[in-house]
Formats: structure tokens, sequence, C-alpha cells
């Protein structure tokens, strides 16, 4: 058994007063062990946040038991450590003064401290910027900044609040990198690592175990551990079994796959339509439902504020539930803790978050594989038209065909030219769909 460093148990936080009193983490119950990297996922205002302030001891809970080595925490935790999304350094520090302080404060003595604070600038790719003051560096910049003046603690706990998404692409997965490989090749004396995010393939690629939340009132609505070696390949099935997975968490699947979405043409069983839709449509139906007071909202109100058809508001919350955005019942939308996320993502995470719904779609599943079987990845128009020719009526084979190259071109996962009539599957990051 490894060691206990951290017992959450049955937390709960409020906030406010009088009436505007309000639940913002019911009865959470955690534990970190010595070798955990532990990924927190869920909606903005869940409580993540919160949590990691209250593990830290930056605040008392409402109420509940916070432990640190089986001994209750009072006040500022002194074995954890936290790195938030834009991480505040002194403006009238010198980039590696910003390190030097906080190895100072630990008594590390010159000449080691300054080589120590160059090595850690070093590593987070900030060679040649040391007497830079932060003003004059980028954002992504001064989050390495930040995370080099993390690591220069030497935290027995590493709290991460959303660390990379500030980030460009590139700097972030090198960041990425560079954490995994301190992580990894116990080049810190870091025990456990504790990262909350909004980015579903991050966590399966940094995290063993992924704990995910759900907001109003924010709670542990399920955890999933991920039993994959390091270095991981994003491209193997493995890896995109478990992000399938989590993403099946967040869209509050419950049923099986098959039953819930229907065969691809070709095999045995109900082929189902994707429903014909325009994205910008439905991010604009996510945004207008992740936007209200009430979780759940009435359809027959929700026409009347969208000022939309009946049939074009179907088809809108039929996509949104095809793809886990959205559940139905009774009258009533809701968003899933996935849709919550992607009403909230930047652009480049909406498009990975449709992709990766996408890709599990039955209709998309057998496109990419026709493509993928046909020669440089192409196929003309009429080729698809022809192969679809039994599955529907021909009206319907176009709607078929033009959503799919709609939201395939969105995902990133096709791409079409018009004048050619050529569908293309296309190579994200080196990703063979
Ligand atoms: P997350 O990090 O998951 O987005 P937070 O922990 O920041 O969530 O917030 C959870 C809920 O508590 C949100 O509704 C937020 O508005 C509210 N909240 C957070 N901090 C405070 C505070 N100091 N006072 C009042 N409400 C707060
Ligand atoms: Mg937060």
């Amino acid at each position: 058994m490894s060691e206990t460093l951290l017992q959450l148990k049955n937390i709960f936080q409020e906030y406010g007063t009088g009436v505007r009193r309000f639940t913002a983490v019911e009865n959470v119950s955690l534990t970190l062990s010595d070798g955990d990297f532990v990924a927190l996922l869920g909606p903005s205002g869940c409580g993540k946040s919160t949590l990691l302030r209250i593990i830290s001891g930056l605040q008392p809970a409402s109420s509940g038991t916070v432990l640190y080595r089986n001994k209750p925490l009072h006040g500022v935790n002194p074995f954890a450590s936290i790195v938030f999304q834009t991480f505040a350094l002194f403006p009238w520090l010198s980039v590696i003064d910003n390190v030097s302080l906080a190895l100072q404060v630990k008594g590390v003595e010159e000449p080691e401290r300054s080589k120590k604070a160059e090595d850690l600038l070093d590593r987070v790719g900030l060679d040649g910027f040391e007497s830079a003051y932060p003003r004059e560096l980028s954002g992504g910049m001064r989050q390495k900044v930040g995370f080099a003046r993390a690591m220069a603690v030497e935290p027995e706990l590493l709290c991460l609040d959303e660390p990379f998404s500030a980030l460009d692409v590139l700097s972030a997965e090198s960041l990425r990198g560079e954490l995994l490989e301190l992580w990894t090749e116990g080049k810190i004396p870091t025990k456990s690592i504790l990262m909350v995010s909004h980015n579903i393939e991050e966590a399966v690629f940094l995290a063993d175990r992924i704990v995910v939340m759900d907001k109003e009132p924010g709670r542990i609505i399920a955890e999933h551990i991920i039993n994959l070696p390091h270095p991981r390949n994003r491209k193997s099935p493995e890896f995109q079994t478990h992000v399938d997975q989590v993403y099946a968490i967040l869209a509050g699947q419950t049923r099986p796959e098959k039953e819930e979405l229907g065969t691809a043409p070709g095999e045995p069983g109900l082929t189902r339509r994707l429903p014909e839709v325009e994205i910008n449509d439905l991010a604009g139906l996510l945004e207008h439902l992740a936007e209200g007071e009430n979780p759940k909202h009435d359809l027959y109100i929700l026409k009347e504020n969208l000022g939309v058809e009946s049939n074009d508001l179907l088809r809108l919350t039929e996509a949104a539930e095809l793809l886990g955005f959205a559940s139905i019942s009774k009258g009533d939308i809701e968003l899933t803790p996935l849709g919550q996320t992607y009403a909230e993502a930047s652009i480049l995470a909406r498009k990975e978050i449709f992709a990766s719904r996408l890709r599990r779609l039955p209709m998309m599943r057998w496109m990419v594989s026709m493509l993928r079987a046909a020669e440089n990845h192409q196929l003309k128009w009429n080729v698809i038209e022809a192969a679809l020719s039994l599955e529907f009526p021909p009206d319907e084979i176009e709607r078929q065909i033009d959503t799919l190259i709609n939201w395939g071109r969105y995902g990133e996962l096709l791409a079409y030219d018009d004048s050619s009539e050529i569908i293309t599957l296309e190579l994200v990051r080196d990703k063979v769909l």
C-alpha cells in the first residue's frame, strides 16, 4: 500500500449569505496517495478551484474533514503548492529573481540558488529570458515562470489549476512533456499531482485517475482509472478508448453505444441519420443553455427565446443529444457536463471535443473507413452517394453527405473540394483516424 497523503472527507462548501446562500461543493471525498497523478474534470463552477484552495489550506471548508498525512489541516498546507491558470508573478522582479525568491524562502543559498533557478528556467524553455521582466513576456511565457517557481518549492503535493489552458498549443504541449518527464523520471520530489483540467485528452495523457465532477451542486459523479504506461501514445486505440470512455461519462451516456447511436451503413440494424444542422446554430443553442440560471430548459420556451421553427429546434436538440451535449426528457432539455464544457471552451478546444464525439458516430465511422480504404484517402461525392443508395432515399442521401462534410470539416476530420467534388480524409496532427 502506498502512503496516504491527502484525505478529503465529506467536504461541503457554501458561499453567500441569506437567500443568496448556495452549496458550491457537496459531500466531496477524495484521497491522494504517494504516486497518484489525478486529474479533476468538470464544467466551470463545479467547485474545482474551491477544492484546490481547501486542499492547500487557503480557505477552510464549511464542513468536512481535511487530513494531511492523517493529521487535520489547520491553516496553509506547507506540503502543497498551487500553479494557477494565470500565475501572479512579482512585476518588479526579473524572471530569474521570481524563481530565486522561492528558493530563498526554502533556504537555498547562493551560488546554488542561481544555478538551480537557471536550470529550472531552462527546463521550461525560458533559456535566455532570465533578466527579462514579467511585463515583457507573453502570457505563455509568464506561465512557464510560474511553473518554474512552483517546481522550485519542490512541493510534496503539486496542485495545478488549469495550468495549460492559457497557453498556445505548442507551449502547452512542450510544458506537458516537461512536467511528465520531471514526474515519471522522479526528477522532482513531488509525490502526488492534482491537476484541474478542461481538456479531456490532456487528462488522459497525463493522469492515472480522472475524477469527474458536475455542478449545481458541485460534486463528484465518477472516477475513471487510466492504467496505461507513460509515455502514452495518443494515436493508440487504447488511448482513444480511454478518451471515449471519459467523454461518455461527461455525456452522461448510460446505454451501450450500438443502442444509443444505431449502426453504420452496411451493418445490420437501423442506420441512424444525422440531423441536418449547422455547427454555428448548435454552438448557439449550447451557449444559450449554458447561460440560464436554471439547468433545465423547457423546450417550448426555448423555441420562443431562440425564435426558431419547431422543426429546426428539433433537429438542433437531436444533434445536441446525439453528440452527448444535452439530454432531453419530459419536454425539458438540460446540458450534460460535456455540453457545458463545450459551451465554455475556446474555439480550438471546441473543435477537439466535437471531433472526438463525431468520430464515434456510425455514419462518420463508416465515411472514415471508406476514405481510409481509398487511394490517397480520397473519394468522389458520387461514390459515397452510390454507396448510400441502399440506405436512404435520394434527397436524404444528399442531406446526409452535406452534413457529414460540414461536420467533418469543422472537426477537421474531412476536407472537401467543391469544384472537383472530392472528399479527403484529414490526418489531424499526424493522428491517423
Ligand atoms: P470551478 O473552479 O470549477 O470553475 P469554483 O470553485 O471557482 O469552480 O466555483 C464554484 C462555485 O462557487 C461557482 O458558482 C462560483 O461562482 C462560486 N464561488 C467561488 N468562490 C466564491 C467566493 N469566494 N464567494 C462566493 N462564491 C464563490
Ligand atoms: Mg476554477
